[in-house]
């Protein structure tokens, strides 16, 4: 648990090309409610509350969590996913929506990693500006 945990999973999300969970992440962290997430996002009742309590899962605190999306949400811009039409197109795998993000855990570890670590980096040093 905790903020690794929450970046690795915003990044896996991001990598799976999972745009709906990512909508709702940022409107939720935003105070949007429930109701015009459902609609801007088209995102059943089902899926907003799973997005929502993974992501606090991973973080451990919800208050936390939504700040952490805050500032994180906007550096996986520049991330290109690398599921796409479920299949991985770096080992040419299909793979079922479901499956993604165990995928991309198990299978391109590295890939992640790189990528939580250069987030985390430029979270530090935007902190150190401050
Ligand atoms: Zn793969």
């Amino acid at each position: 648990m905790g903020l690794h945990e929450l970046i690795d999973y915003l990044v896996r999300l991001k990598l799976a090309n999972n745009a709906k969970a990512l909508c709702i992440l940022e409107m939720a962290a935003n105070g949007e409610s429930p109701r015009r997430i459902y609609e801007a996002c088209d995102a059943t009742r089902y899926e907003f509350k799973h997005y929502l309590s993974k992501a606090r899962e991973k973080m451990g605190d919800g208050f936390k969590t939504f700040i952490i999306i805050k500032h994180v949400l906007p550096l996986l811009d520049n991330i290109q996913p690398i599921i796409i039409n479920n299949r991985c197109i770096i080992c040419n795998t299909s793979i079922y929506y479901a499956d993604a993000l165990n995928h991309l855990h198990y299978k391109h570890r590295d890939i992640v990693e790189k990528h939580i670590n250069k987030i985390i980096e430029k979270l530090v040093k935007r902190i150190a500006r401050n």
